[in-house]
């Protein structure tokens, strides 16, 4: 018996299959989708059995494999012929594709510290004419309820009976998995459905089991609510759900509702679980014995069996793709394939559905649902807009008159707040008023942030620190100042304005501890503060009933960014945080400071209209040619060596220009931030609506470059940054 084994190597010239022989005495327990180990060149690596064969294309006498590493198959057949497709659909490489889907304690180096825990139980064994004396019967009389039971629990009625008991072989031990991540099991009472509710979730049950849809349902129309009971049917027969939301740690009140509806049933993975937790979960999932998978991007590679729904809520969230590294996936096209393979309904939600997933339904791609009101008739919230140029003339700073008069009425008045400002940091960078220097990162092209509580400018690229110095670096004078506005300003201001105001400050600074997201948002939820001021990390998902106001300090943040998503960007980010407010009976505000009050993407936010600014927005893409009239594909070249590197960006340009003859060829051009760790950084983007030439030439392309060490090529479909 051959087998054709890929090797765990993130190496793009080693990235194919190899053949081992098996020898005999492990020919039985042989399947595909199983890790063995290998003696590959001088090492012993692992990877994962593709292919078993009776014999092999090559010419030379083969290797055996070593051993096999596991019990159970690791890669299911629907998982091998995923990462196939999205081998082929990113050009990445195999192995890239397989290890996404794999906790790292199944990666190879990293498996090896994590072990499985075991608790001891005992079951009954037979009972003949025993004597016993009294605590020995209070142990075998606990049997009378349950089947099998914890040592822990029998042991604290008397060690010494359990020891006899087991000599005796009365008590029969047994050894059980012991899983880390336990939840509440706590099923609380869930809410007849709302008439609007009921119409979504019959449509999607009594329709064609593929269909894909957009679940448009404003803030606060019972989106969740929808899918908990699209699950439960699911549930009902007999198959599982997954789950995507954008950043789990960040939607604690999302997996809380799950678990009290689902209790054990849930299997909710995120980055605050240690490995060995993911481990565990990932093996509990496998087994069936959770069968509804919350988590992140990578949630959607979960090895459930019988799949029967897939849910993605804020389907907009660029989170769903992954760009830092290989496989260049998006979740969203691989939930679809997954619908497809399982013949399962995939239901993305969303208030401010992207603009591509709108307009496919808009042709009928999808099919659109929508709960246009938010439960039981309760209002969206009033939105103002505050043009901060008329505000700054009249010598009010960071805060409008209107938002000082509106936080003093709801702290009065014992209601509470949530402020946004969108960016971190006591001020975002500092310039030297004499010389016009700036301080900038040595390793990236970027400007430093100042943090004010440790008096240090930090990268937030590379993470590169330094202290604040007293004078300029470029002219000398001690002229530098601190410009911009960050968070821990913000809070400062508020705190001089509103000295009796208790705030609480949420980004990313303040969270980076485990769990102290949680603990915020449940402080918050007792009204252990009176104002929540943070990040775009108040914006998305909370859900407080005695939020009646939110403030946007600055909503043209985000409209500077230069990008070509900047205005939906914008338009998703207020509407996500207007959200927030008036959720429950009393009515909500939001107040927005703005100096382009009269831009779309910030105009059409006070209406609630996301059909106008869809429309708005269509017309501009249409124009300026992107998605989703245009398909895009980034071609990042990067290197150490400048001039090598303009020379073969140019000449990469070249031959596309050859091949792609239906594509629009932009660059090569630096890339937005042009250097990082010292690596130098162009950019080529091609914009094509159907170029059939497209995959063999990049292909090629890749290929050619796979082995370079001087010019690394990355390829990224449909691209969300530059
Ligand atoms: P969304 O996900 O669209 O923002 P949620 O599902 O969070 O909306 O619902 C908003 C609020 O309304 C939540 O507090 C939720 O508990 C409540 N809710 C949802 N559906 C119902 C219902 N059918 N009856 C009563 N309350 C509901
Ligand atoms: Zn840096």
């Amino acid at each position: 018996m051959i087998v054709g084994v890929l090797v765990q190597l993130s190496n793009k010239s080693v990235d194919r299959i190899f053949d081992y022989k098996v020898p005999s005495f492990l020919i039985p327990k042989i399947k595909v989708g199983l890790r063995v180990e290998i003696p590959f060149g001088y090492q012993k690596l692992e990877g994962f059995i593709l292919e078993i064969k009776e014999n092999s294309t090559h010419d030379q006498e083969l290797k055996e494999i070593i051993r096999i590493l596991d019990e159970e198959i690791i890669l299911s057949e629907e998982l091998l012929q995923l990462g196939k497709w999205m081998q082929e659909q990113t050009i990445s490489t195999l192995i890239s594709c397989y290890q996404v889907m794999l906790p790292k304690a199944l990666k190879a180096k990293q498996g090896s510290s994590v072990a499985k825990k075991y608790d001891t139980y005992y079951r009954l064994g037979k009972i003949e004419n025993e004597k016993l004396n009294a605590k020995q019967q209070e142990i075998i009389d606990c049997f009378n309820k349950e089947d099998c039971i914890k040592k822990e629990v029998l042991t604290a009625i008397s060690l010494s009976s359990v020891k006899t008991l087991v000599k005796k072989n009365i008590l029969i031990p047994e050894q059980k998995e012991h899983y880390r991540v336990l939840y509440n099991s706590e099923i609380e009472n869930k809410y007849p459905l709302t008439k609007d509710q009921s119409k979504v979730v019959k449509k999607v049950l009594t329709a064609e089991k593929t269909n894909v849809y957009l679940l448009h349902g404003v803030t606060g129309s019972g989106k969740t609510e929808v899918y908990m009971e699209l699950i439960e049917d699911t549930l009902k027969n007999d198959k599982t759900s997954i789950v995507l939301v954008p950043e789990i740690s960040l939607t604690p009140q999302m997996v809380d509702r799950f678990t009290k509806r689902f209790g054990n049933q849930v299997a909710a993975i995120h980055s605050g679980l240690s490995e060995g937790e993911k481990y565990d979960e990932w093996r509990r999932i496998y087994r069936g014995e959770a069968k509804i998978v919350i988590g992140a991007r990578s949630a959607i590679f979960a090895p459930l069996h019988h799949l029967g729904m897939i849910i993605i809520d804020e389907e907009h969230s660029d989170s769903y793709k992954q760009e830092d590294k290989m496989p260049r996936y998006s979740a969203i096209d691989v939930a679809i394939y997954r619908g497809k393979v399982n013949k399962c309904p995939v239901i993305m939600g969303s208030a401010t559905p992207s603009l591509g997933t709108y307009a496919r339904c808009e042709k009928g791609v999808y099919s659109l649902l929508e709960l246009p009101n938010r439960v039981n008739g309760k209002n969206l919230p009033d939105v103002e807009l505050i043009d901060m140029n008329g505000e700054i003339k009249k010598g009010y700073n960071y805060f409008s008159k209107r938002m000082i008069e509106k936080i003093t009425e709801k702290l009065e008045k014992k209601e509470q707040m949530i402020l946004l400002l969108n960016r971190r940091g006591y001020s975002s960078f500092v310039t030297c008023k004499n010389c016009a220097h700036t301080i900038k990162c040595p390793n990236c092209d970027i400007t430093l942030t100042y943090h004010k509580a440790n008096k240090m400018l930090r990268c937030h690229y590379c993470g590169y620190a330094t202290f604040l110095p007293t004078t300029c670096p470029e002219c000398r004078e001690n002229a530098l100042s601190t410009l911009g506005v960050g968070t821990e300003k913000i809070e400062e201001e508020l705190k001089k304005l509103f000295q009796e105001a208790r705030i609480l400050r949420m980004d990313v600074d303040t969270t980076s501890r485990k769990g102290m997201h949680k603990k915020m948002i449940e402080a918050f939820k007792n009204h252990e503060y009176d104002i929540l001021l943070g990040t775009q990390i108040v914006a998305k998902g909370l859900d407080f009933e005695n939020v009646t106001l939110v403030g946007v300090i600055n909503a043209d943040t985000s409209l500077n960014i230069p990008d070509f998503r900047s205005s939906e960007n914008t338009f998703d980010l207020l509407s996500q945080v207007a959200g927030r407010s008036g959720r429950s009976e009393k009515k909500g505000e939001v107040v927005i400071q703005t100096f382009n009050p009269k831009h779309y993407a910030i105009s059409y936010v006070k209406n609630h209209d996301y059909y106008g600014f869809y429309k708005e927005e269509m017309n501009i893409r249409k124009i300026l040619k992107y998605p989703p009239y245009y398909y895009l594909v980034y071609i990042k070249i990067s290197g150490k060596d400048y001039t090598l590197l303009e020379k073969e960006s140019q000449k990469i340009k070249k031959s596309l220009e050859k091949y792609l003859q239906n594509t629009i060829i932009l660059g090569p051009s630096p890339a937005f931030i042009f250097k990082i760790n010292n690596i130098y950084r162009y950019g080529i983007i091609l914009k094509y609506k159907k170029e059939e030439n497209l995959y063999p030439t990049l292909k090629k392309m890749d290929d050619h470059y796979k082995s370079s060490t001087s010019v690394k090529v990355e390829i990224d479909f449909n691209p969300i940054h530059f």
